[in-house]
């Protein structure tokens, strides 16, 4: 899918109301991100056919995990340069424009990192710069709006806490006009609800976490990468197939481990006891033979040295089991022959 490439350096506006589009299917665990002028996206998800900046389809709660955070109020900054290019020390329109070059290399580089919160309110600060530019009152209304968008940015920020804290934190900050969310219901090709917003995210993210909170999914950290992700129940520790495939390679990892490790110590406990008991008829019994017994005992302090040596090293991959087992069996004809067998 090609998307249209928003234009950092022009300086008319030329489009209409940018809005940010949500849908969230329950079924299939996905989201769906549109973004692009309001009639564009309505087209873009009624056939596909709109001319847009973004749409994409991602596991069901990224837009929540990888929100734009900037508890630095890196955005707030640029958005304070853009509003003192509109004063009165710079009356040269030139020079405005002059000062506004390094906000829209900021402004470029977040559209760039393809997370669609930055993307939206990156180009959303440069339609209401365009927008502010030649009105009077241009400044205030330029500022009072950046900040009702850029606000979820950091009250988000580092600290997230999901789901009824985070509903609870957001209604406290909710204002009335930033409520505004309009509500697109399924219509012809397009089967599900849609929720729309321009002027801030908080109406996005409480309705996100009201439905999430609805279907009683939760938030997980994945047992394999760490990443956050948003499962069925606290059941699903793994955030996706890739995960759930390491998981299971390491799962047969382990157990052949065991199953290496068992069969050594078998095999290291048979050749010892064969060893032992050939030690043992030395020292007792009617075929006792003390000098023989002598010679054995110190073969045996030799292999019981050399065969956790060994052993050891087989554990650490450095030999094969089956060198190991056929220096064993070396051992034994060993034995053997010292027994004069
Ligand atoms: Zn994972």
């Amino acid at each position: 899918m090609i998307f249209m490439e928003y234009d950092f350096s022009k300086q008319e506006r030329r489009l209409g109301k940018i809005v940010f589009a949500l849908t969230l299917d329950r079924k299939k665990m996905t989201e769906r991100i549109v973004i692009g002028e309001t009639n564009e996206t309505r087209r873009q998800l009624e056939d596909g056919t709109g001319n847009i900046f973004y749409d994409r389809t991602r596991p069901l709660g990224k837009f929540l995990i990888d929100f734009e955070t900037d508890t630095g109020m890196e955005w707030n900054r640029n958005a304070m340069t853009l509003r003192e290019s509109y004063g009165k020390a710079i009356p040269l329109e030139a020079a405005r424009w002059k000062m506004a070059v390094p906000v829209a290399d900021f402004l470029r580089g977040k559209y760039a990192s393809g997370e669609p919160s930055a993307l939206f309110a990156a180009i959303r600060t440069w339609e209401e710069y365009l927008n502010c530019f030649h009105l009077n009152h241009g400044a205030d209304m330029l500022i009072r709006r950046l900040s009702a968008l850029y606000r979820p940015f950091f009250l988000y920020g580092g600290n997230r806490t999901w789901q009824e804290e985070a509903t609870a934190a957001l209604s406290k900050v909710l204002r009335e006009e930033e409520a505004a969310v309009e509500l697109w219901y399924p219509v012809l090709k397009r089967s599900f609800e849609c929720v729309v917003a321009s002027a801030s995210f908080l109406p996005l993210i409480a309705y996100y976490l009201h439905k999430i909170e609805e279907w009683g999914f939760v938030f997980q950290k994945c047992k394999v990468c760490g990443n956050d992700f948003l499962a069925r129940s606290r059941h699903y520790e793994l955030c996706s197939d890739d995960c759930r495939k390491k998981q299971a390679v390491e799962a047969k990892r382990e157990f052949d481990e065991r199953a290496k490790n068992d069969r050594l110590e078998q095999l290291h406990e048979a050749a010892y006891y064969y060893w032992y008991n050939r030690l043992r008829k030395l020292k007792r019994g009617e075929a006792a033979d003390l000098e023989k017994a002598a010679a054995v005992g110190e073969a045996f302090a030799a292999f019981r040295k050399e065969a956790v040596k060994r052993k050891s090293m087989v554990k650490r991959g450095e030999m094969k089991l089956t060198d190991f087992s056929s220096w064993l069996v070396g051992q034994q004809n060993e034995v053997d022959r010292l027994m004069g067998e």
